[in-house]
């Protein structure tokens, strides 16, 4: 059975990066193509390889590729050969130009306890068990670009300064797309600031109380960041969408991600306003998790993350909430019959590599 028209060819570019990323990113195009989808796919190297062979983490072409796709499905960059952060070229330079060069400004990431692994988590099970929110992160202004930036001085008069820096313009667009995404859940928004001493803060919460006023259906509070950081491992369960700037963004959405257990069952979207060629939002879709050089090249890293990443994409960037659902359950049930990869260990489970993990989720589909 076709999900899509005749004429309404996915058009992916497909750019693994390095480590496991190429590991993963292959058994998600594995589940594509089982659900006999029309796909496009169009290759590109970034991150350390990209350097290797090209001299720069992204190359024009590569962009260019990514522009012209519907979605973006990227696995990870970095290698220990490329850590050294005063390079002048380095593989996240690929991340932050696809960013900008696509226009994404949100970065989305599930946080989902699956009943399965709810022993994979520190945490005990009665505080995660049914934790099911999304943490929407801003991603193009605050402390990361906000100029003055530097460091100055000699020892022992060393001095360095950030700038948090937001316009109305970016905070509103993250705040409209968290009251959309809960209407389509359960209908709370929680935003998260330093308004207590920061004017962003202040910012951010007189804007999320005027777009509250437009979403009268949805329910809004605004939390100090701080102490959400706290409510997030002590009662998960109270969170359904959560909105941030960039910086506490990073830090929360890490936290939460710890709620579930692994990294290596993390998905993300960054989704920007530009409409693709199916009238939907394009994005670029990839695991939370990097390259992990440790494993990378033995086959056993876990393509969950990654082949919900493939999942998010569908209804994302292609309407298609019925193949991403096919995707999400044949996860659960993989899960539920026991398949576990080495960074879900657990007694009696059925011990599997990544290209087995990725065969039993298209036998489920
Ligand atoms: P990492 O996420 O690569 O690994 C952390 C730990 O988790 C490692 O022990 C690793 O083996 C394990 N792990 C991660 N994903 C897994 C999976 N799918 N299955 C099983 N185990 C998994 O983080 P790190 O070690 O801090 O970084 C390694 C490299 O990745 C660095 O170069 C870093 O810059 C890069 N990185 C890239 C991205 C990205 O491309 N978006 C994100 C984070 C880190």
């Amino acid at each position: 059975m076709r999900f899509n028209g005749p004429n309404m060819k996915l058009k992916i570019a497909v750019l693994p990066g390095d480590g496991i990323g190429p590991e993963v990113l292959a058994e998600a195009i594995g589940v594509l193509k089982a659900l006999n989808l029309d796909l496009d796919l169009h290759d590109g190297l970034v991150g350390g390889i990209a350097i290797d062979t090209y001299g720069v983490a992204l190359r024009d072409e590569d962009l260019k590729l990514a522009q012209a796709a519907d979605a973006v499905l990227f696995g990870a960059v970095g290698t220990p050969r490329h850590s050294d952060p005063r390079a002048a070229v380095r593989p996240e330079q690929a991340i932050l130009g696809l960013r900008k060069g696509l226009e994404l400004f949100a970065n989305l990431r599930p946080v989902k306890a699956y009943d399965s692994l709810i022993d994979a988590s520190t945490l005990k099970p009665e505080v995660i068990k049914g934790t099911d929110m999304i943490i929407l992160r801003e991603l193009t202004g605050g402390a990361y670009f906000g100029q003055p930036q530097g460091q100055s001085g000699q020892k022992p008069n060393r001095e360095a300064v950030d700038t948090t820096f937001y316009t109305e313009g970016e905070i509103r667009r993250l705040m409209v797309m968290a009251f959309e995404l809960a209407r389509g859940r359960r209908k709370k928004v929680t935003q998260a600031d330093k308004a207590n001493v920061m004017a962003t803060g202040r910012l951010w919460r007189q804007i999320g109380n005027e777009v509250a006023a437009e979403y009268a259906d949805v329910k809004y509070e605004d939390v100090l960041a701080d102490a959400l950081s706290m409510h997030l491992i002590r009662t998960p369960r109270n969170y359904d969408v959560i909105a941030t700037e960039n910086l506490f963004g990073d830090i929360l959405s890490d936290e939460a991600a710890m709620l579930t257990g692994s990294m290596g069952m993390m998905p993300s979207a960054s989704l920007g306003d530009p409409k693709n060629a199916h009238g939907f939002r394009r994005g670029l879709y990839e695991p939370i998790h990097g390259t992990a050089p440790d494993i990378a090249g033995e086959g056993i890293a876990n393509p969950i993350a990654m082949i919900l990443s493939a999942a998010m994409m569908l209804r994302w960037s292609f309407g298609l909430d019925q193949a991403a659902e096919r995707i999400e359950k044949s996860i659960e049930k993989v899960l539920t019959d026991g398949y576990r990869s080495m960074d879900l260990k657990s007694p009696n489970a059925k011990m599997v590599g990544t290209k087995e993990m990725g065969a039993a989720i298209i036998e489920r589909l």
